[in-house]
């Protein structure tokens, strides 16, 4: 369902959405955490992409792993290391396969698990993870076609993180404070699967 060139698309277009939303990202940061999520992640993307424009690749594994390294080397914070892990196990499970829509499912599983095993986050917690979650889900449902349908299931999971209490991350100092503010990972990897679907559709 994704080529090389589709992939490294997928990565412009998340970059895209880091620079136009940088500032909204890093608001909800000031308001649950230190006020970086915005930079962090416009940083380390517009990083991906300089680094996928100075690279020739044979595989979408290979466009993964290198936008994998890139930002578990260049993002600082929680969520450089949490989103490096997802999208190298998304290359490892790709890797040597054919990118259909079953091993692209098997891919965002394992990107959800990579995230779970680094972050230790379950689901409902306020994090980026809840996002990942809804995908996967999406994506074994029967609905795998409608991609508006994966948009809008995203969306609903970011406004569910608005009446969580953090237990991951720097929302959890805050407690019930951080009631009422949308997690702003949720947000991030809301642009990553809006992204996708850009490039997709
Ligand atoms: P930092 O909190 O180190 O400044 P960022 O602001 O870039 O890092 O990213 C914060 C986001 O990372 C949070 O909004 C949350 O979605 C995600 N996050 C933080 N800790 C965890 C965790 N343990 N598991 C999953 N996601 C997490
Ligand atoms: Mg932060
Ligand atoms: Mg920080």
């Amino acid at each position: 369902i994704l080529t090389v060139e589709q992939t490294i698309q997928w990565m412009k277009e998340i970059h895209k959405r880091m620079e136009v939303n940088k500032e909204q990202l890093t608001t909800l940061d000031q308001a649950i955490g230190d006020g970086d999520h915005g930079i962090n992640m416009e940083r380390g993307f517009a990083e991906v992409v300089d680094k996928i424009n100075n690279t020739d690749y044979d595989t979408v594994a290979d466009v993964l792993k290198s936008a994998a390294m890139t930002l578990t080397a260049k993002v600082g914070g929680a969520s450089g290391p949490l989103y490096g892990t997802a999208f190298l196990k998304m290359a490892t499970a790709l890797q040597d396969k054919e990118v259909n829509q079953q091993n692209f499912k098997v891919a965002i599983d394992e990107a959800l698990e990579g995230i779970k095993m680094r972050g230790k986050a379950e689901f409902g917690e306020k994090t980026m993870y809840d996002v990942w979650y809804q995908a996967a889900a999406f994506l074994d449902s029967e609905k795998v076609e409608d991609w508006q349908e994966l948009i809008e299931a995203c969306q609903a999971t970011i406004e569910d993180t608005r009446a969580l209490i953090a237990t991951k991350g720097r929302a959890s100092y805050l407690k019930e404070r951080a009631i009422g503010h949308v997690d702003p990972g949720s947000m991030s990897s809301f642009y990553m699967f809006e992204a996708l679907v850009s490039v997709l559709e």
